[in-house]
């Protein structure tokens, strides 16, 4: 089957073919096709396509909203000299998948899109004002270009972590606003945290009930996840992405009384302390510099800048503190798996997390360390590690094409 996994933000849209089946996921050798990231709808837009095994193509163009470059995505993925194997027409398409970025306590799993899960979506805005209204967009303008009869599934970014006790999404605060207003921590990054635990399953030989590890999503925006038993037992955002980890521009953990006290120092509203915390604070506010964590280490190289040092400890500092936090609230796990941009790609910075957990006896393989970027999974902890520690390169897509499968099909848990 080829599934069509769409990811639309307020101004982007991103999307896959990924080519997948119950014998293919069996052997995990699901394919992907083609892929492309529309950045900047709404005016001159950049476009980036790019068919399996050929060169990507870069395109600019003026795309007014999410169906207009969807309906520039399909013009590019029909056309004859595109020549994508296995699509010809929209027909070579038989299902969509959206990520949907919140799903409160509703959507504890995937589900196939029909009126009621729709107006269940625009029931979350509320909670994602900015996250939702766009992955709806994306839903309607696929409707409309695909037609009725292609079946479109929705994959919640907070269903994994709906496994979560009451002792970890609860917030200390009246038991009445949990109930009245559905105030909780309900987690995000839930695709990716899921899908680094398949693949350290896949890598270790270890079945889910024994899965117990820290996945760590370290990209703009970052988050961690202990998962004990295969399952969610807590994570580091909150009711909203902007709670746990420093992230590139927002803020993670804060005492709420810093809102007030800057409304009342700076004399602005609550909207422009959110739009600090959210857009200017993180490694961007500390270090006064940008928000991306290569660029940093770079400048650090460069000119030993204090600040963007201090941005840097300071990002690292509180990953230890979540991984020492998740380590207790587990009562120890197995792995330390690093995902994400940053997870991924940066030696220098897990060394910088795992170096203050030798108490623990975590310990890295420094040569395995370096050698593991630009997409390796691999296992980077010493001979000697009590807790082994993996890079496992996040791979959400996957994770959206198989769930819109198992649905379109109805059929269980098939891995
Ligand atoms: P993501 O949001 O997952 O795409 O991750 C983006 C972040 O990963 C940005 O801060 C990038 O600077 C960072 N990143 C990507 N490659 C590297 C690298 N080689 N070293 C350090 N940070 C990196």
């Amino acid at each position: 089957m080829n599934i069509f996994v769409l990811n639309c933000g307020s101004s982007s849209l991103k999307f896959q073919i990924i080519e997948t089946d119950l014998d293919l996921i069996k052997d995990d050798k699901d394919r992907t096709l083609a892929k492309g990231l529309i950045e900047r709808v709404g005016s001159q837009a950049i476009i980036s396509f790019q068919v399996e095994g050929q060169p990507p193509l870069k395109q600019a163009a003026p795309l007014r909203d999410h169906r207009a470059a969807l309906n520039y995505v399909i013009k590019w993925i029909t056309d004859p000299e595109t020549e994508i194997p296995g699509i010809r027409s929209l027909e070579d398409i038989h299902a969509i998948g959206h990520r949907v970025v919140h799903g409160e306590e509703r959507f504890k799993k995937s589900v196939r899109i029909d009126k009621e899960v729709i107006a269940g979506i625009e029931d979350c805005i509320d909670l994602a004002p900015l996250h939702n209204p766009a992955n709806l967009k994306g839903i309607y303008a696929a409707r409309e270009q695909f037609g009725p009869s292609t079946p479109q599934v929705a994959v919640f970014d907070t269903s994994f972590h709906s496994t979560m006790p009451e002792i970890s999404y609860l917030y200390a605060i009246p038991y009445q606003t949990y109930r009245r207003f559905k105030v909780r921590k309900y987690g995000f990054h839930g695709t990716s945290h899921r899908y680094i635990s398949y693949r350290y399953r896949k890598l270790t030989g270890k079945e889910r009930e024994d899965t117990n590890i820290i996945t760590l999503h370290l990209g703009n925006g970052s988050s961690a996840c202990a998962i004990k038993g295969g399952n969610s037992l807590d994570t580091s955002m909150g009711m909203t992405p902007l709670d746990g980890l420093m992230m590139g521009t927002r803020c993670g953990d804060i005492d709420p009384t810093v809102i007030e006290y800057l409304m009342h120092k700076e004399g602005t509203s609550i909207d422009e302390v959110f739009s600090v915390l959210n857009k200017r604070s993180g490694v961007l506010g500390i270090s006064g510099l940008t928000n991306d964590m290569r660029d940093l280490l770079d400048e650090i190289k460069e000119h030993q800048d204090r600040r963007a040092i201090l941005a840097v400890e300071m990002f690292c500092g509180k990953v230890r503190k979540y991984i020492g936090a998740y380590t207790a609230e587990m009562n120890g796990a197995d792995a330390i798996c690093f995902a994400g941009g940053i997870g991924e790609n940066s030696p220098e910075i897990r060394k910088k997390i795992i170096t203050g957990l030798d108490w623990l006896g975590i310990e890295l393989d420094d040569s395995l360390n370096e050698q593991a970027y630009g997409g390796k999974a691999m296992k980077i902890s010493s001979a000697k590690s009590r807790v082994e520690i993996f890079v496992i390169p996040t791979n959400e897509e996957l994770i959206l094409a198989r769930d819109t499968l198992r649905v379109v099909l109805n059929v269980p848990r098939i891995w």
